[in-house]
């Protein structure tokens, strides 16, 4: 009961966010290491509401402190089966949410969580509390959960020996997908979760791609569906296919104008410019239309630097989330980066010209040798990305110069303009843009020798021009 908790549950604390001058302890994020994993087992193996702690605990913590932290829930039940582990594990987020004075973001080995001030105040001592709270709240909403236990770690060594553990985990899961494919299937799944903060958000997840947190995947997102029919995962019947590359169906159109409120009723599931899929927030990684060079960068939460736009990944994240369909950027779940249908509308990795070293080498398997993709040890800014892209022959390469030839004897047009914000593009042609973002503003630059045309109002992708100042 709520009663024995000296803090309220309720989701009216789910966007509370608690600020640096509030906060008591910090644990995992960012600054130290953590995870949340949910496991399946039997009945048998499952002592229930049995909470084990190693590490110290929050009353032995020293204030204003970071601590890593695991949550490891171990679930049994008649309806559990392992296919369910990610998404209850996805709603770890969700419930320790509605607890107030606690703060919770992000999934899986990204987990950052802040505890408050306020909470310690009015008797918050132990994660055991935290931990209690958090699986009555599991049981209360997941039904099919009979029995969990929960083991909670602050110890580093521990962490980090756990953690190689849950890695392993997490790669089995996003293995599943590798061998099915959208045109394998009749029904994709859609998901709720991130509407709380994103109300127009549409989240598909489908064979070939992951949704954008990266925690669920076509076989989480039918799972949950099965068990919970009520819940926030449910069927996306495909219907017809509208656009095979694009990967546009139907059944998905018309779920997203159901899902955004009537705000969309287009989404290609497979492509960067043309009716993207919505950005959530929660996204792993944000793509980032650079069109001085004609292709997509990308960063990753991890990355505490600037791209080559010269914005970091916060500053995009901002710009692209909200469940918004923004032309010229995209949040993705890394797994998608293995899918054989990656931006597959878009000439897939051909158009893939930046990525930060740490996440390219964690999906390095999945590049084509041919593509000399871009990190910060190779370039930092538009220029240096430039030439690097010359000098390794990166297919886009090819793009700049047929453009430059076609446009030769083309005048030069008016300055750079952006189109209205939901001014309607002509069909087919996708706009790039509403360009808000900084660094598309186009200008001399400094020292920079680039020019960009663009020939229209109506910015197509294809008719962006790089040539040299003369
Ligand atoms: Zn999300």
């Amino acid at each position: 009961m709520a009663e024995e908790f000296p803090f309220e549950m309720s989701p009216m604390y789910e966007g509370e966010r608690i600020r640096k001058d509030d906060l008591y302890v910090e644990l995992a994020g960012p600054k130290s290491k953590g995870f949340e994993l949910v496991r399946s087992a039997d009945m048998s193996e499952v002592e229930d509401g049995k909470v084990t702690l190693i590490g110290p605990d929050l009353k032995d913590m020293e204030e204003g402190s970071t601590y890593p932290f695991a949550m490891i829930y171990r679930i049994a039940g008649e309806g559990v089966e392992p296919d369910i582990e990610s998404i209850v594990e996805r709603r770890n987020h969700d419930f320790q949410n509605y607890i107030q004075g606690y703060m919770h973001l992000n999934q899986r080995y990204d987990i950052w969580v802040r505890i408050s001030k306020a909470a310690v105040e009015k008797g918050l001592e132990s994660l055991k509390q935290i931990a209690e709270a958090t699986m009555m709240m599991f049981k209360n909403e997941l039904p099919f959960i009979e029995k969990i236990e929960a083991t909670y770690i602050t110890d580093l060594a521990e962490v980090e020996k756990e953690l190689e553990e849950a890695k392993k985990v997490y790669e089995a899961r996003d293995a599943r997908t590798r061998d099915l494919h959208d045109e394998d299937v009749d029904t994709f799944y859609g998901c709720t979760l991130c509407q709380s903060f994103a109300p127009t958000n549409v989240c598909v997840v489908t064979p070939d791609r992951v949704s954008l947190c990266g925690a669920i995947n076509w076989f989480d997102g039918r799972a949950a569906a099965k068990v919970d029919p009520e819940g926030p995962q449910f069927p996306i019947e495909k219907g017809e296919v509208i656009d095979e590359i694009g990967g546009e169906y139907s059944g998905v159109n018309e779920a997203a104008v159901r899902l955004s409120g009537g705000m969309y009723d287009r989404i290609k599931l497979h492509s960067f410019f043309e009716y993207p899929h919505t950005s959530c927030g929660c996204f792993e990684v944000v793509g980032f239309y650079m069109p001085e060079v004609d292709g997509i960068g990308w960063v990753d939460r991890d990355f505490k630097g600037t791209a080559p736009n010269g914005l970091p990944f916060s500053t995009m994240a901002g710009q692209t989330g909200g469940g918004r369909q923004v032309v010229g950027f995209l949040g993705i779940g890394i797994n998608y980066f293995r899918s054989p249908k990656f931006l597959q509308a878009d000439g897939g990795w051909k158009k893939v010209v930046w990525m930060p070293k740490a996440l390219k080498d964690k999906v390095s398997d999945s590049i084509p040798e041919s593509i000399a993709v871009a990190t910060e040890e190779d370039a930092t800014d538009i220029e240096s990305l430039k030439k690097f892209l010359i000098e390794k022959k990166h297919p886009v390469v090819e793009t700049w110069t047929a453009e430059e030839e076609e446009e030769e004897k083309k005048e030069e047009a008016a300055p750079a303009a952006a189109p209205a914000e939901g001014a309607a593009p002509p069909s087919g042609i996708p706009t790039v843009a509403p360009m808000q973002m900084p660094s598309m503003t186009v200008s001399g630059g400094s020292g920079g020798g680039l020019k960009i045309v663009l020939s229209n109002a109506k910015i197509t992708v294809d008719k962006i021009i790089v040539k040299k100042k003369e």
